[in-house]
């Protein structure tokens, strides 16, 4: 129902994925007054959220990234004690394969950082990967990394918890609502236009992850978020594979597998994917990726395709997340966490927060990931984004 949507708002949060739904949460849990969520679709969580491989892990290599890990997932652990929803978190591990010498010395790099932040992501030797995983071929493995606890959760759930809580601390959350401009007086934002009415607001959130762009542009800013399309296919049950099999990635192809029910989720990302909103599977590259799938876990020969969907990855030029202010007074962003947002929206929402209602992002310093890095050459990267 979009009939009643009220026409004044503290904070309007545009986009019902991980981001919109983390900071309504959290801002609600703050007390941060009247705050209006919109989604345009009929459910919320169908955009990359309810795309996503659900992969969550502490491994990456970049200290911010870590350290937003770190936080996001203390929120996993917390999340039915703080929404009364399990978010499903699976701790099976991510096991990274390296075939490459230049990667070999890049990743102990990382892992060196990653055990000095206290994550006890452990280096295993070429023999290590290959014992770990006799159901798949890596005869030209040089060596891999492992966290324990690194895993994966459910999307649907932890976008749902989010909102069933927001919902009971005062959030009207509405599906079937696009925000369709916004406008602004001076450098203020005014008023938000969506399909069922005006809402009068000096706030708003640009949570819209792929289509945060468009957003940005009611405003008159060109924010550097490119969607770009990954795809990813489920199999049918696979009775050899052991219930403890890792999150897989096979860091130089950006291939990867992970237990999906009783089969494998898998995916490779496209290098010559071009940007656009084209959310339609590609079956052309669909064939290559299971082709190179097979090869790694011959036992998929024998597997038929149960599913395949397409979603956006949300990219920047530096592949992290841009929080907090833009050159428009009251248009903040949340976005452009370039293929890991799933994992940091836990604690994405609250540092937005933070941010929105003290000025400061504090739990987490994310004062790097600012907007004006793009224009004042502070550019970050990361080398862990498959
Ligand atoms: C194939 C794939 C695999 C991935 N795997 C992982 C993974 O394993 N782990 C991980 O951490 N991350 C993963 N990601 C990335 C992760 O899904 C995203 O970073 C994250 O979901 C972004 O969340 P979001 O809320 O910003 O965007 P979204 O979930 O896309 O939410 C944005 C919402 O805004 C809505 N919206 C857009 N425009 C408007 C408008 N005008 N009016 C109202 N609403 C609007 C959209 O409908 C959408 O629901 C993956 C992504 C893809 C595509």
């Amino acid at each position: 129902m979009t009939s009643d949507i009220p026409s004044t708002a503290d904070i309007v949060v545009v986009g019902g994925g991980v981001m919109g739904a983390s900071t309504a949460y959290h801002l609600a849990a703050a007390g941060a007054g009247k705050v209006i969520l919109l989604e345009k679709e009929p459910y919320f969580g169908q955009g990359a959220t309810g795309r996503c491989a659900g992969g969550v892990r502490y491994q990456f290599a970049t200290e911010i990234n870590v350290q937003l890990s770190i936080a996001s997932l203390a929120l996993l652990e917390s999340f039915e004690q703080d929404t009364g929803q399990d978010p499903l978190y699976r701790k099976c591990g991510y096991l990274f394969v390296l075939t490459q010498d230049g990667m070999v010395a890049k990743f102990k790099g990382n892992v060196a950082m990653q055990n000095r932040l206290g994550v006890n992501t452990q280096w295993l030797e070429a023999e290590d990967v290959k014992s770990r995983l006799p159901m798949m071929r890596f005869e030209d493995a040089l060596a891999g990394t492992l966290h324990a606890n690194d895993g994966l959760a459910d999307p649907n759930s932890v976008v749902m918890g989010y909102i069933q809580r927001a919902r009971q601390l005062g959030v009207t959350a509405f599906t079937d609502v696009s925000v369709l401009d916004i406008d602004t007086m001076g450098n203020q934002v005014q008023h938000v236009v969506t399909s069922s009415g005006s809402i009068a607001t000096q706030v708003v959130v640009d949570a819209a992850g792929p289509w945060a762009g468009l957003i940005g542009r009611m405003v008159g800013l060109e924010l550097p978020i490119t969607p770009i399309r990954r795809q990813m296919l489920t199999t049918t049950p696979l009775p050899d594979l052991p219930a403890d099999f890792p999150f897989v990635i096979d860091f130089a192809q950006s291939l990867y597998f992970h237990r999906e029910g009783t089969g494998v989720l898998t995916g490779m990302s496209n290098p010559d994917e071009k940007p656009g909103f084209d959310q339609t599977i590609d079956g052309e590259w669909e064939l290559v990726a299971m082709q190179a799938a097979a090869e790694r876990m011959p036992m998929l020969e024998t597997a038929g395709r149960q599913t395949g969907w397409a979603g956006l990855y949300e990219v920047t030029p530096d592949a992290h997340p841009i929080f907090g202010e833009t050159p428009i007074d009251g248009f903040y962003l949340i976005g452009g966490f370039s293929g890991h947002g799933f994992m940091h929206g836990p604690i994405a929402g609250k540092l937005m927060t933070e941010r929105i209602l003290e000025g400061k992002s504090y739990t987490v310093d994310v004062s790097s990931l600012d907007l004006a890095r793009f224009d004042e050459n502070r550019l970050i990267f990361e080398y862990n984004v498959v």
